[in-house]
């Protein structure tokens, strides 16, 4: 297995509850090793940035409220943005959070324990977790600069 960097951010909903230790817990339990930390008032260009693949879904509108803060009374758009380095860093990442839907993520995985689906149909899934090595890549180097990375 290769030695992977991967890019998570602890969403509104995660800080909002207060979910930013437990995320980090889980993370380290999967064995990664947090190699950069940072808050970050994600400006609606960074926000359409990151998810730029997602441009053209109905949910891009709401999503881009939702990672700025905008449902969670953060008005000043923070988010915790953490780089991991590991051996399979991105896939037991992903692993650790579970499927974006928390109604589908499996049970004990953070967005199956501690995801919800609002009323009005928002997806609030806790973290975001770079999902392959081209997408965690391009995040690592959007969220980060490379001083900010502890080197390898
Ligand atoms: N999302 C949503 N509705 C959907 C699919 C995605 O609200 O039907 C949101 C959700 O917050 C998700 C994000 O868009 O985490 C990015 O979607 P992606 O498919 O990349 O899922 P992820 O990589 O976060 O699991
Ligand atoms: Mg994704």
């Amino acid at each position: 297995m290769a030695v992977e960097q991967t890019l998570i951010l602890i969403k509104p909903d995660g800080s909002h509850r207060r979910l930013t230790g437990l995320v980090i817990d889980r993370l380290d339990a999967a064995g990664l090793e947090m190699v950069g930390a940072k808050m970050v008032s994600v400006t609606e260009k960074l926000a359409r940035e990151h998810y730029r693949a997602l441009s053209d879904k109905p949910f891009f509108p709401n999503l881009i409220r939702y990672i700025r803060g905008e449902f969670h009374g953060f008005k000043d758009h923070r988010v915790l943005a953490l780089a991991y380095r590991g051996e399979n860093a991105i896939g037991k990442a992903r692993a650790a959070a579970g499927a974006t839907n928390p109604e589908h993520a499996a049970p004990g995985t953070i967005r199956g324990s501690f995801g919800r689906i609002t009323t009005a149909g928002q997806f609030e899934n806790v973290l975001h977790a770079s999902s392959d090595e081209a997408d965690a890549e391009r995040e690592v180097r959007l969220w980060f600069k490379p001083d900010e990375l502890l080197e390898g």
